[in-house]
């Protein structure tokens, strides 16, 4: 059993925690920009989830990352339930043979959200997740570079989500439905951004209380 499977159903239960005590939140931000169902469609995938924790943490943690990419595929809709369905999937492939270890996760977490970009069409400054994902893809390649110390890598990973999730706010959207509002959407954070951003800092956390 690895490491990171042993972790999985604790992790599961703080994004759940977490989601839950900022659905409002998030809810009121896809409502905005959006048709306000992003929060539902994150649950309804994290609930899905939370029903194969014991099987996720038998696995090693390419097939489980996989199971879990499948898992959100098929049960999340939504444009967000393909994109976190393809940010596994991908990170899983990655994964593959792959003994786990910070510079490997960091690559891997590069190739997730590389798979992200490509599915989406979409790049950095176009008001979606991927301004959450890509400057913590960025943080991990420069830190595990620079053999930078566990506990200050993952502070950097939430500093860096947080800064991502913010920089949306001001942003014009390019992809997905808040695209439809042009200068409308200025002014709002992205709902993918945020739940992004949420669970990105609370797997940090877990990873931090070891
Ligand atoms: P839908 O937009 O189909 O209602 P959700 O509400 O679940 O799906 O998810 C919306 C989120 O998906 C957005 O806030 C944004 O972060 C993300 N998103 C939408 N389109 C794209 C895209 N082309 N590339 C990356 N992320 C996207
Ligand atoms: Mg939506």
């Amino acid at each position: 059993m690895s490491l990171f499977a042993n972790q999985i159903p604790i992790i599961i239960s703080a994004i759940i925690q977490t989601i839950n005590d900022n659905a409002d939140e998030v809810t009121e931000l896809d409502r905005a920009i959006g048709d306000g169902d992003h929060v539902v469609n994150l649950q309804r995938g994290l609930i899905a989830l939370n029903d194969i924790r014991d099987e996720l943490s038998k696995l090693e943690w390419s097939p489980a990352l996989m199971k879990i990419g499948m898992t959100l595929m098929s049960t999340m809709g939504g444009a967000s339930g393909s994109l976190f369905g393809t940010l596994f999937i991908s990170m899983a492939k990655a994964a593959k043979e792959q003994t786990l270890d910070f510079n490997v996760f960091a690559q891997v977490f590069n190739q997730g959200v590389e798979a992200v970009k490509q599915r989406g069409k979409a790049e950095l400054g176009e008001k979606t997740m991927l301004d959450t994902l890509i400057p913590v893809a960025e943080t991990l390649t420069t830190d595990a570079a620079d053999n930078v110390a566990l506990a200050q890598a993952l502070d950097n990973t939430k500093i860096a989500a947080i800064e991502g999730m913010q920089s949306t706010k001001e942003m014009v959207a390019t992809k997905g439905r808040a695209s439809f509002l042009g200068e409308r959407a200025i002014g709002h954070i992205d709902a993918g951004a945020r739940t992004s951003q949420l669970m990105i800092c609370v797997i940090a956390d877990v990873l931090l209380k070891d």
